[in-house]
């Protein structure tokens, strides 16, 4: 099974990506998991992506999609997978049709519903993991000891884009460039939406249920 989930910057879509992946038994990926691997090998295409990353822009979609399609020509993702922040343009989404025209296609796309106002208060009060990437949020999901991840013990830190001047940008940005992939999506009738204001695990009860697995 090909699926997509989409929503907003902060609206727990790594979370349930994970959740999803486990359940379908296949693997996700993250596209910005994917940037911040290489920011942190410190390639050519994680330099460049940092320029766009840290204001808060879309790194071009010719990089973008090169990288996400070697992904997912992968041998090991050939059974399925759960694509989480890509695509997020137009031009993303129609490359995705076409590298997957001859296997089936995408299945389902579900969409995280979150208000503005929820995602800047979100994200404002995020930290994550430098080591497993696992995020917490310093007022509804703090973790044990300061600092700390709960679960490897690796640091916690802000990432540069959650930073409060940037995020307004981006959830700028995602209005303006990933919205009208949505309604792309919902117009092909592959769109299932679910109200991402609840607590995680319904959050995950209502993704389940919405792509009936
Ligand atoms: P995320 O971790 O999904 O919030 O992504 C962090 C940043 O990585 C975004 O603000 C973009 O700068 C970049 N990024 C991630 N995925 C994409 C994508 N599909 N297209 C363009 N830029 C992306």
């Amino acid at each position: 099974m090909n699926v997509i989930l989409m929503g907003p910057p902060g609206s727990g879509k790594g979370t349930q990506a994970a959740n999803l992946a486990e359940r379908l038994n296949v693997r996700a990926v993250s596209s910005g998991d994917l940037f911040r691997d290489h920011q942190r090998r410190n390639t050519e295409l994680g330099q460049l992506a940092r320029s766009y990353m840290e204001r808060g822009v879309y790194v071009p979609d010719d990089v973008t999609i090169r990288m996400v399609m070697e992904w997912i020509e992968e041998p090991d993702h050939a059974s399925g997978f759960v694509l989480d922040g890509f695509p997020r343009t137009q031009a993303q989404a129609q490359a995705l049709d076409e590298a997957l025209a001859d296997t089936g296609g995408i299945d389902r796309v579900a969409f995280i519903r979150v208000s503005d106002e929820e995602l800047t208060r979100r994200l404002g009060g995020r930290i994550i993991c430098a080591a497993c990437q696992r995020p917490f949020n310093l007022s509804s999901s703090p973790p044990s000891a300061e600092g700390r991840c709960d679960d490897c013990g690796g640091d916690l830190y802000q990432r540069d884009d959650d930073k409060a001047e940037v995020v307004a940008r981006r959830i700028e940005v995602y209005n303006e460039e990933t919205q009208p992939v949505v309604d792309y999506y919902r117009s092909s009738g592959l769109l299932a939406e679910v109200d991402g204001e609840q607590p995680v695990e319904a959050v995950g009860e209502a993704l389940s249920q919405a792509l009936g697995i």
